[in-house]
């Protein structure tokens, strides 16, 4: 039986997935993209990791994809001396400079323009906001004295937020340029970027994939600013997929307005026809134990009708005991849910007359007639990848079978809801590909006796032109 779920699966390498047969066993439960979290690499690390998942696409025929994650200008505090807990009405002084081993007096800030962009007032969130503080007073060169509002233990390398302070840092760290050269050496499918702001933040990255790379690599924007939220229509226009990172969305905005702004950001991503990640904290409890609450198995379910591409695990297989238990969980919620009626992600048919409109109406008519007729598969040709996104974002309940000679995107869209790619390099008349690429699909497990496919095409073939051609077969014989 293939993989027929249609919902990705996003899952973060880490400590809890460092052998192969462990990897193996998360692909064969339904991870379609494993992310590496620049927070956390080691290179040689990844090198090893991103081979075996290579040596295991080989083995098992299928095209996992490789997410590279960059930092992006994430803030932390130091190493702390020893316990510290503060309380409620504490003054503490956060030091930038030199780092030192921060105790109940003073800590370390990794953020060197901390005391010039902060202003008294402004809110520091500690550790996923589980502690508070507030601003009093900054001597706008190395120290900043903030007085506790919430308070709790105050751990080593915690990540600081200040939703309220405009941070004068690039989304494009230091760090992050090398982490992004190194992941392009990788040839990585997708790079995500961190604390995207402005359209500026994606622009820098796409040139320096440009200098640096021979092929395009596309790029997820995490969205977890405010500045984010607020800018989206332009981000959109600048990346090629989004991921609703929830973690610190829900930390730099109030919690409880992260449920609407998911919504609104699958919409957004819908409208644009790019795939959108969901992330962070989903199946939290399986980290420590083999079943999920009622609430995160609704929360993954809920994604999935909102419209989301592709779900994202995080600690749970990073570091957590059950990697392989909780694809296997998360993908029976998916196949659960993912074929129901209930599901109307709305979305208006493409009527802007760029030059790709034939194709993108195809796109949209092949996805509708599919529903109507019942097919089986929609089977499109293409060397950019660009009729998967467009098909794949109407949603159709038909499978999205991908063919194509251009190896690097055969993974790549492998991120993209419904589609499963396969590497076909004949070029033939359209008659012919079409057979060739049933049989694939049959051999596949796709296709059998008496579906109906409509199969998508440029006109004619050898051109490599752009898709102008829908065509229905029903399948007659899967005897190849
Ligand atoms: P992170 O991103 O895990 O890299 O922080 C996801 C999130 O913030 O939700
Ligand atoms: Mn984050």
């Amino acid at each position: 039986m293939p993989n027929t779920k249609k919902t990705k699966i996003v899952a973060t390498l880490g400590p809890a997935t460092s052998n192969k047969d462990i990897i193996r066993d998360m692909i064969n439960a339904g991870v379609d993209v494993f992310r590496i979290n620049f927070s956390h690499a080691d290179y040689d690390d990844v090198k090893e990791r991103i081979a075996m998942i290579r040596e295991l696409n080989e083995e098992l025929g299928i095209f996992t994809a490789i997410l590279a994650d960059l930092q992006g200008p994430k803030l932390r505090v130091g190493v702390m001396g020893g316990e510290v807990v503060v309380s409620p009405g504490d003054e503490i002084v956060f030091e930038t400079g030199e780092p030192f081993e921060g105790d109940a007096e003073r800590v370390y800030m990794n953020y060197q323009n901390f005391p010039r962009d902060v202003n008294p007032g402004e809110r520091v969130l500690l550790d996923d906001g589980k502690l508070i503080f507030e601003i009093l007073e900054t001597d706008h060169k190395k120290k900043v004295k903030a007085r506790v509002v919430q308070g709790g233990p105050l751990k080593s390398k915690k990540g600081v937020n200040l939703p309220n302070t405009n941070i004068s840092l690039p989304a494009l760290t230091e760090k992050d340029v090398k982490d992004a050269l190194f992941a392009i050496g990788q040839q990585v499918d997708w790079i995500a970027l961190s604390f995207v702001r402005y359209s500026q933040d994606l622009i820098d990255l796409q040139n320096l994939i440009r200098e640096n790379s021979e092929h395009k690599i596309p790029i997820v924007a995490k969205i977890e600013k405010p500045e984010a939220v607020q800018n989206i229509d332009k981000i959109v226009s600048y990346c090629d997929g989004l991921m609703v990172a929830r973690g610190d969305l829900g930390v730099e905005i109030p919690a409880q307005e992260v449920p609407l702004i998911q919504k609104k950001l699958v919409l957004r991503a819908k409208k644009a026809r790019i795939p959108v990640i969901i992330a962070t904290q989903m199946m939290e409890t399986m980290i420590t134990s083999l079943t999920p609450t009622r609430a995160e198995v609704n929360d993954v379910a809920n994604s999935v009708m909102d419209g989301a591409d592709a779900v994202m695990l995080s600690g749970e297989t990073s570091v957590g005991n059950y990697p392989v238990q909780v694809i296997e969980k998360m993908s029976s919620i998916l196949h659960s849910v993912e074929g129901s009626d209930l599901i109307k992600v709305p979305q208006e048919p493409p009527h802007i007359r760029t030059k790709r409109y034939i194709t993108k109406s195809v796109c949209y008519h092949a996805a509708l007639m599919a529903n109507e007729i019942k097919a089986k598969a929609i089977s499109t040709l293409t060397n950019s990848g660009y009729t998967a996104f467009q098909i794949s974002a109407w949603r159709p309940s038909a499978h999205i079978l991908v063919f194509t000679s251009n190896k690097r995107i055969l993974t790549q869209l492998n991120l993209l809801w419904g589609v499963k790619a396969f590497y076909y390099d004949r070029f033939v008349s359209t008659d012919e590909t079409i057979e060739d690429v049933n049989a694939i699909a049959c051999k596949k497990g796709f296709l059998d006796v008496g579906d109906m496919l409509i199969s998508l095409a440029a006109m004619p073939i050898k051109a490599k032109g752009m898709v102008n051609t829908l065509r229905v077969t029903e399948i007659e014989t899967c005897s190849f």
